[in-house]
């Protein structure tokens, strides 16, 4: 009995399962797979030169005119999409692969599931919907069934233990977890079809949201996420954000080993005022960005959280609150390098509701010019709806590039809904995004700290 299963098992394999020999992609070269396949797991090794790319047509016809492709391409943030990205539909913008590293990957279809795997971990789950939104160009980019074709772009890329397995009807991904989103609505798909980058800069594990629930969710959106603490340096009891806030070298050491290889953008949020003095510079390097806001401010020596409705003591006229308001986020971006200003132009709750009127052009114009001159970009913020159009607008006359953020405060936040708005607009393009390859906090700091020691 045990021979006869075994038996089974073996010729069920040798007609599921078929691999191919390792072979080198040069540029513009096709390599079809043997067959045509609807379910289907594949899977494999790559391996890409510096720059190379390549990618994995699947469900397409001889030309790769139609179906959907999986993109190989490595290298720093810098609004090109990276590897695992099912393209245009669920463009991802930092690769958990490296050039030069041999490195596992995954695609497989089941039913109307579409799952890409990098170095084992999950970084694509797509359930086309039943009315799937696509644009002109992306017409036939849909599931039905066909071959499956690898593709070179540019630069060597190599791959070995390439095998394609045809899945039974009815198998379910594990990883699909949440409904499917309605494409007839979502402004995310419209995005993602123009590739145009698609990420919230502006995440937190905060409340109730686990790093799994934001997994899912980023995957189920199609929003890349970039998922911080805050780093405030020694604190006393009371002081600081909320979440997980780093106070030493040695937590955020600890930190940054325990997200190093996570699927997110590992950014930090810089808290507080001493922020930038409290850490060593190495350490601050490794993370993809720093971000910080202008919502401490010292009132005659007291240090503020403007968000903290009983800290705000009005005890000047709101004219000369707001000027304060003003110098303080001129003395932060000028002292402490961060990459983008988070919650630009907020406003305590108490005179919050007359923002168009207390933000006059000439305070938007001190504040949207001390961050040009810093080379600071400015977050949409998604949680607070801000800046306001006409903000947006004189920053992107001025040249300013923009992020994406929600700063959530537990797993129920939206889908970037105002930014996608102001997106629309105010005609905002991907060339008016802000990268982390852009980024010139490093230097900043290090003439910052130079000429403070010359002093
Ligand atoms: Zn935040």
């Amino acid at each position: 009995m045990k021979r006869f299963l075994i038996v089974t098992i073996l010729a069920v394999f040798a007609v599921a399962c078929t691999s191919v020999k390792d072979f080198e992609l040069q540029p513009g070269a096709m390599q079809p797979m043997r067959g045509t396949y609807s379910d289907f797991m594949l899977s494999g090794e790559a391996r890409l030169d510096d720059g190379a790319d390549a990618s994995v047509w699947f469900h397409t016809d001889g030309d790769c005119g139609k179906g959907y492709q999986v993109l190989f391409h490595n290298g720093p943030i810098d609004g090109t999409r990276k590897t695992g990205s099912l393209a245009s539909v669920r463009n991802l913008y930092r690769s958990l692969a490296n050039d030069g590293e041999w490195f596992p990957f995954e695609i497989a279809v089941r039913g109307n599931n579409i799952s890409v795997k990098v170095k084992g971990t999950d970084v694509v789950c797509y359930t086309e919907p039943e009315a799937p939104y696509r644009n002109e160009l992306h017409k036939d980019m849909l599931l039905g069934s066909g071959k499956v074709i690898f593709s070179g772009g540019s630069g060597k890329v190599a791959f070995r233990k390439v095998a394609i397995e045809k899945l039974p009807a009815g198998q379910h991904n594990p990883a699909d977890s949440l409904p499917p989103v309605d494409e007839q609505t979502d402004d995310i798909i419209r995005l993602q079809q123009e590739d145009f980058p698609v990420i919230d800069y502006h995440v937190h594990l905060k409340g109730d949201l686990t790093q799994e629930m934001a997994h899912a969710m980023s995957m189920n959106y199609g929003i890349n996420y970039g998922i911080g603490p805050n780093a405030y340096g020694p604190k006393k009891e009371g002081e600081g954000g909320s979440g997980l806030v780093l106070t030493s070298d040695e937590e955020m050491e600890a930190y940054w080993q325990s997200v190093k290889n996570w699927p997110f953008m590992r950014p930090l949020q810089g808290d507080g005022r001493k922020w930038s003095r409290s850490f060593s510079p190495e350490l601050l390097d490794k993370f993809d960005y720093i971000f910080t806001d202008g919502m401490y401010v010292y009132d005659h020596g007291r240090l503020v959280r403007l968000w903290y409705p009983d800290e705000v003591r009005l005890e000047m006229p709101v004219q000369a609150y707001m000027d304060l308001i003003v110098d303080e986020t001129v003395k932060i971006f000028e002292n402490d390098p961060a990459d983008f200003s988070a919650n630009a132009f907020y406003l305590p709750e108490v005179f919050a509701g007359d923002f168009e009127r207390l933000w006059t052009d000439e305070r938007v114009d001190r504040v949207l010019k001390v961050l040009k001159d810093n080379n600071v970009a400015l977050e949409i913020s998604a949680r607070y709806l801000i800046p306001s159009k006409r903000i947006i607008q004189k920053a992107k006359a001025m040249g300013l590039k923009f992020t994406f953020g929600t700063n959530n405060k537990d797993s129920n936040f939206g889908r970037l809904e105002y930014c996608t708005e102001m997106v629309r607009e105010c005609g905002i393009t991907a060339d008016d995004m802000w990268f982390p390859s852009m980024s010139t906090r490093s230097e900043r700091m290090k003439a910052r700290d130079a000429a403070e020691k010359q002093q």
